[in-house]
């Protein structure tokens, strides 16, 4: 079965391999040369001051942001499942919030987060998707940022970039927390966050806040490559050997041209088959599918082509189909998705199967990479 679902991703044999080697303990020197080894690549990755590795799903690293750097009033940004989480942590620890909200396929608007924040002069805290995952949106992050600090530089913009690290260069001037997710472009299992900080967020940290997400004890401990609880030991080592076949692959640059290309080769495709692309401005680690035979199509590519792609949540469910774009992709295998949801199409009596799906891929993809 060819997993293509917008995290988790697939983890590529030689990442399995290796983490399957003994168990190493956390408390060593051995682990200790991983673990720095893992932070170094990760600050070369972030391009930040601070980057620190959490034992939790990406969720984890999304509420110790709000609980450490949010301070008086947070505003939020809800265009889908996870924009709609930032406000229900802030919710869950007593904190104010002003929720923006919007259709899970619409961006926000710099012009809404700048109305918002003249309308409360106490926001002090702006939390954000890079990609919102529900509908494969891509928000304007950069552009919000830029606009946030001009309005006042004290306050903290939190950026949750569990679907866009590793997928596409991030211009983090702006930033001061921008997370990813070990599952979604990363290709590890679930269970390691990461988190990338400012000097702007460590000064706000300070003694930090929060018992298990205390930043301020994790920070202190990490920057002698060791943590304040047991670390994923096994997942970091997995992320070492992800970063080594990042540079295999040409390194991050390659990496982030070539997402970009099979991309828009996966899309132009989609819609020389007649589909419709949901969100208004869609993100490279993914593509979604607006369409109402959604949950057929998807059924057809599990039942008969062996391809697991992901549905849609909430009010999106049964209406939208997404296919992850993220990771060390196969060319062959997303040419074999696309042919398959030809097929499917086909099937559903939508069209007749003449492979023109899997002709458009291959045309755009060499002419993006030539
Ligand atoms: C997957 C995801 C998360 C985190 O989910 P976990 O299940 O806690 O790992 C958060 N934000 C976005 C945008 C995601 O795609």
């Amino acid at each position: 079965m060819l997993l293509f679902t917008p995290g988790p991703t697939p983890v590529p044999e030689a990442v399995r391999v290796e983490m399957s080697k003994p168990t190493l303990h956390h408390r060593t020197p051995e682990f200790e040369a991983i673990f720095k080894e893992a932070r170094e690549s990760l600050l070369k990755l972030f391009k930040m001051r601070e980057a620190v590795m959490l034992s939790s799903s990406g969720t984890g690293a999304m509420e110790a942001a709000i609980i450490n750097l949010s301070r008086g009033k947070t505003l939020t940004v809800n265009a889908g499942k996870f924009g709609e989480r930032f406000g229900k942590i802030v919710k869950a620890h007593n904190l104010d919030l002003v929720e923006l909200k919007y259709e899970w396929d619409t961006p926000a608007s710099v012009d809404d987060v700048l109305k918002a924040l003249r309308e409360s002069s106490d926001i002090d805290s702006v939390a954000i998707q890079i990609c919102e995952s529900a509908g494969g949106l891509r928000h304007p992050v950069e552009e919000i940022a830029k606009a946030v600090k001009e309005f006042n530089k004290d306050i903290i913009v939190i950026a949750d970039g569990i679907t866009a690290v590793g997928v596409e260069p991030i211009d983090v001037t702006n930033i001061d927390a921008l997370i990813a997710g070990s599952q979604k472009a990363f290709m590890l299992p679930p269970g390691l966050a990461m988190l990338g900080l400012s000097d702007e967020a460590l000064n706000r940290v300070g003694e930090g806040k929060g018992y298990y997400l205390n930043l301020a004890s994790e920070i202190a401990k990490q920057e002698k490559n060791t943590t304040a609880y047991t670390a994923a030991t096994t997942l970091i080592i997995g992320l070492n050997k992800v970063f080594d076949l990042i540079d295999e692959f040409g390194g991050e640059d390659r990496l982030y041209k070539v997402t970009k290309a099979r991309h828009k080769a996966l899309l132009e495709a989609l819609k020389s088959l007649g589909l419709k692309i949901y969100p208004k401005s869609p993100a490279l680690s993914m593509a979604t599918i607006i369409d109402e035979n959604a949950e057929d199509i998807r059924a057809l590519l599990k039942s008969k082509y062996g391809v697991n792609i992901a549905g849609g949540q909430d009010h999106l469910k049964g209406k939208i189909f997404r296919i992850n774009n993220m990771g060390l992709i196969e060319s062959g295998d997303m040419l074999w998705v696309v042919d398959s949801i030809e097929s499917a199409l086909a099937e559903l009596g939508r069209l007749e199967y003449s492979g023109v799906g899997a002709k458009v891929f291959s045309k755009t993809l060499k002419l993006e990479l030539a």
